[in-house]
């Protein structure tokens, strides 16, 4: 167990209206009302972010976005920017998801800069990587993770950076029910520690909190989060049900 205070955070993905999402954000909140020692927050869809973070308000539950532009403002159809989710309640912004690398084309630079207009605007990033099943089974795993981290950081240096938070997501393990297993969560999260400590040095890398995404479960969680670099998790699937979530809230139940 990481001494770091860890974060169970939800990705809803285009999943639930604005109606939907805040039935479900108020029964979560009861939920987990007393809920000590741990940080929990939920990323709706943009269209429920207002809703919910009202719902939401004096609450023990954050909440993030699932994406942002990296401009101010400007001519960019369908985009949302870093003030647009401060005025819509939003502490968080979920960058790099391997979702947006597949099907909208994010790359390292663009998540770039996009965790540099999260850090601007006070929100604080979750910067995802991860790799794919034909990498891993290449063995390409940690030249994956050491290029997506350094290119996604590239330019920052630690002042900027802190309050960050990494999420390992190994790509064959999103939405599959195919876990890592604690080990090779462990080895990876190690492995970007490690890197992190080269390039901002031991009290940034010691303090940055690094979460697991992948088919995390309530039978699974405790597991994972008893690894020393394990400081969290993103989910997806099991974010959706609050009576679930909030199992994975008390993993240490
Ligand atoms: C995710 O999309 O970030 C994720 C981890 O999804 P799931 O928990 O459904 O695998």
């Amino acid at each position: 167990m990481s001494s770091r205070t860890p974060l169970i955070a939800g990705n809803w993905k285009m999943h639930k209206t604005g109606f939907q999402a805040v039935e479900a954000a108020s029964q979560l909140k009861r939920l987990v009302e007393d809920a000590a020692d741990v940080q929990v927050m939920l990323a709706p869809a943009f269209s429920a972010l207002f809703q919910v973070a009202q719902a939401l308000k004096g609450s023990n539950v954050a909440v993030g976005a699932q994406n942002l532009h990296w401009e101010k403002q400007g001519a960019f159809t369908g985009e949302v920017s870093s003030e647009m989710l401060v005025e819509a309640g939003c502490t968080h912004v979920i960058i790099g998801h391997s979702e947006r690398r597949l099907f909208f084309g994010e790359t390292d630079a663009s998540v770039n800069r996009k965790i540099q207009a999260a850090l601007s605007a006070g929100l604080i990033p979750v910067f995802c990587i991860g790799e794919t099943e034909a990498q891993r089974e290449a063995g390409e795993t940690f030249s994956v993770l050491d290029k997506q981290v350094r290119d996604g950081l590239k330019d920052f240096v630690f002042d900027d950076l802190s309050g960050i938070v990494v999420a390992y997501e190994p790509v064959w393990a999103i939405g599959t029910g195919k876990t890592a297993s604690r080990e090779q969560a462990q080895e990876a999260h190690q492995f970007i520690r490690s890197l992190l400590d080269t390039l901002f040095g031991k009290p940034f890398a010691s303090a940055v909190r690094i979460l697991y995404g992948g088919s995390v479960k309530p039978d699974n969680v405790r597991a994972l989060m008893e690894m020393p670099d394990v400081d969290g998790a993103l989910v997806g699937g099991a974010s959706l049900d609050p009576e679930t979530f909030s199992k994975l809230v008390f993993f240490n139940n």
